[in-house]
């Protein structure tokens, strides 16, 4: 009898979802995207309504070769790639290509469960056009952008830098926030805290702040200012003038998404957003428990729906009753708003079963994966749990012309909070903080243990880390849940970010670079047009825009802009950028240039001056001479002669390697024979610590142009 084939995207995700087909199924897996714009051109007829002009992606041929055998031998094929607009174009591409439309079937798993598996199947849908044309606008879109305007940088500035249609929008909130932070002039300001204690009873003291200095707010500006208010309020009796109790209640989170995933993970685990989706990835494509096999732990991790399946809420709130009490169990379940924009038939992300707690599955988890899998199965419980209830007491004190307000926090029922709290970022406040007053009662006098003046200054917003750059483009509307992580991974590739501290901080390359697109491509730039963008390619997706009517419109500008760019953007290249480092051969200032190896410091009286200098950055980002530095010694490479390793040297013509055993011995090689004679890999660009490589990541494809969309 002939079988059926299901055709997923990865071998991991073929294995979990073999375990439950049975032997009537062949599962096969794609390894990703099999066809694509092709790498080494435009691959993209604008004159022809933007035709794509696919390829088949070169290392995939022989996946192909193989899924076209298994289709012949099978009556129907089912398509599971992911269920979202990644996973509908390999699809698609796939039907095209083996021309299986006559019995091809799109399933949709949102969890790889027993349950989920068999119903998508069971009730398998049609390829939907217009997931595909949206991903292939996208696809396009993206190319136009890269491929076009990355030529131009390599003219202006350097070769191998990209511009991204989402990316550079996302560089740019960076370089903007850190010349805000620049820019920024910190306002001295006081405040007057006077530390109380009861007469009588409970001494417990407590520092309440003024607030308000004959009947003005409290609004003080300098020292002296502050002296004159602490020298009025001292001798001063005081008094609680008002005692204001209030039950705060703070509700349990929704369940995660993409982006909260993202940052909660970056707060909590300090994971950077690429590692979170990998291992997210990993738990949704199956892991091996032991006698039972594969299991997809969480469901799909690529989503912006909040919404829940009836049978998993069902599950979680049983799992609450028997676990935590049914003092923890709100009467209805708790429901959370959706945004427009999200795909509906998405769910949130959250364990296929509540009831696999961390615990049982830890025998079977790296440490990371059993990190962030606890972390999505307490966020999922506690979503579904009671609100927090607060104490809340605010107390005024009188004390003369003078008032000063402290307020005091106490939990009286711990809600969902028992489970699972909120990350917060450093520069804010901890709502869950509990502040203990002794109790107070209006009219009682209170004894004054200490007044002070406090100096402050106002702060600059602080910098981006991963996780509030993701916040920032969710609440903008750029970007989407499959580009948040490729975003952050591509601008910190190309070195126009680094992470100081954990926080995202614009190289000069980063800031050139920007400067130069949002002068020739301000709309490209545009935070409000690129999220409308955005906007309209879901639209593509619902069916109401055509996607070449919507190309059609963009190129109209963007085309006008590319050959005003061609002529008129600056080029660095010629004009560097200016630094206030002296040239110490003739006085005159120095400027970053950018050559084949990197940026370099340049004599602005070039050519009349020659003096050029290596340079880097130290910690606060500022320009550090680097002098020349001993040969590294590459202990993975021996030479082939007399066994010494060899040294990485510069010549004439770039970098080479050389025995070290020179002069007894002077043999030389080129990198290139090194990487084809023996299985190491020479990377240039790792700084010569000898890192082996897969070959695929060899240093000649570093500049390569299948990297510069994203
Ligand atoms: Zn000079
Ligand atoms: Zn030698």
């Amino acid at each position: 009898m002939p079988k059926s084939l299901v055709i997923v995207e990865s071998p991991a995700k073929a294995r979990t979802i073999k375990k439950y087909l049975g032997k009537d199924f062949d599962v096969e897996a794609s390894a990703g995207h099999l066809i694509d714009l092709p790498d080494n051109r435009l691959g993209v007829d604008i004159e022809k309504d933007f035709k794509p002009q696919y390829v088949v992606i070169k290392e995939k041929k022989k996946f192909l070769d193989q899924l076209e055998k298994a289709v012949r031998k099978s009556e129907k094929v089912y398509l599971a790639s992911d269920p979202d607009r990644e996973g509908e174009a390999i699809a698609w591409h796939i039907v095209e290509r083996l021309k299986i439309r006559d019995k091809a079937y799109r399933v949709l798993i949102h969890e790889i469960t027993e349950k989920a598996v068999l119903e998508a199947i069971r009730n398998p849908t049609t390829l939907s056009r217009d997931r595909f044309e949206a991903q292939q606008a996208r696809r396009i879109l993206d190319r136009l952008v890269g491929y076009q305007v990355s030529p131009i940088l390599w003219k202006k500035v350097k070769r191998g830098l990209s511009a991204g249609r989402v990316q550079s929008v996302a560089l740019r909130l960076i370089v903007d926030r850190e010349r805000e932070i620049e820019g920024f002039k910190p306002e001295e300001y006081w405040t007057i805290e006077a530390e109380l204690k009861k007469l009588l009873g409970d001494s417990t003291p407590f520092v309440a702040t003024l607030i308000r200095f004959k009947d003005k707010k409290v609004d003080i500006k300098s020292e002296e200012e502050a002296r004159g208010v602490v020298e009025a309020l001292r001798g001063e009796k005081y008094r609680v003038a008002l005692v204001e109790r209030k039950e705060r209640l703070r509700n349990a989170p929704p369940p995660f998404i993409t982006s909260t995933l993202q940052q909660e993970a970056s707060r909590k685990l300090r994971f950077p957003v690429k590692k979170t989706m990998s291992i997210a990835q990993k738990l949704y494509e199956g892991v091996d428990l032991g006698d039972e096999g594969p299991v997809g732990l969480i469901t799909y991790m690529r989503t912006d729906s909040v919404r829940v399946s009836e049978h998993a809420v069902g599950e979680v709130r049983e799992y609450i009753r028997n676990t935590y009490g049914l003092e923890f169990l709100p009467e209805q379940p708790n429901t959370f708003k959706v945004k427009k924009t999200a795909q509906d038939a998405h769910e949130a992300i959250r364990p296929t079963s509540i009831l696999r707690t961390p615990e049982s599955v830890k025998p079977f988890l790296t440490e990371d994966e059993y990190e962030l899998y606890r972390l999505i199965w307490q966020r999922f419980i506690s979503s579904q749990m009671n609100p927090a209830v607060y104490d809340q007491t605010t107390v005024e004190i009188e004390a003369g012309e003078g008032v000063f307000r402290v307020t005091g926090s106490l939990i009286k029922f711990p809600g969902f909070t028992l489970v699972y709290r909120e990350g917060k970022e450093e520069e804010e406040e901890d709502k869950d903080e509990e502040k203990r007053l002794p109790e107070l009662v209006e009219g009682e006098e209170l004894m004054l243990v200490g007044l002070e003046g406090k100096q402050h200054f106002t702060q600059p917003p602080p910098r981006y880390t991963e996780s509030s750059l993701v916040k920032e483009l969710e609440e903008k509307g750029v970007g989407r849940p499959s580009t948040y992580a490729t975003i952050l991974s591509t601008i910190q590739e190309r070195e126009y970010v680094i992470k100081e501290k954990n926080r995202l901080k614009p190289t000069i390359l980063g800031r050139v670079v920007t400067d130069l697109l949002v002068e020739g491509f301000p709309e490209i730039m545009d935070v409000q047009f690129t999220a409308e963008m955005e906007e309209k390619l879901d639209k593509v997706e619902e069916g109401s825009i055509n996607w070449v009517q919507l190309l059609k419109e963009f190129y109209k500008e963007f085309s006008k802009r590319l050959k005003n760019a061609e002529s008129s953007m600056r080029s660095l290249k010629r004009e560097g950028v200016p630094t206030d480092v002296r040239c110490d051969q003739c006085g005159a200032y120095m400027i970053i240039k950018w050559g084949r190896r990197g940026e370099f410091l340049s004599c602005s009286r070039y050519p009349d001056c020659k003096n050029a200098k290596q340079f880097e950055y130290s910690g606060n980002g500022e320009i550090r001479i680097k002098e020349r530095s001993e040969p590294q010694i590459r202990h993975d490479i021996r030479c082939d002669l007399c066994g010494e390793p060899m040294v990485v040297r510069s010549g004439k013509y770039g970098k080479f390697l050389g025995c070290s055993g020179y002069p007894a011995c002077k043999n030389v090689k080129r990198f290139q024979d090194v990487e084809k004679g023996g299985d190491s890999v020479v990377n240039l660009e790792d700084g010569g610590k000898g890192k082996k490589q897969g070959k695929r990541k060899s240093f000649k494809k570093v500049s390569s142009s299948k990297a510069i969309e994203a």
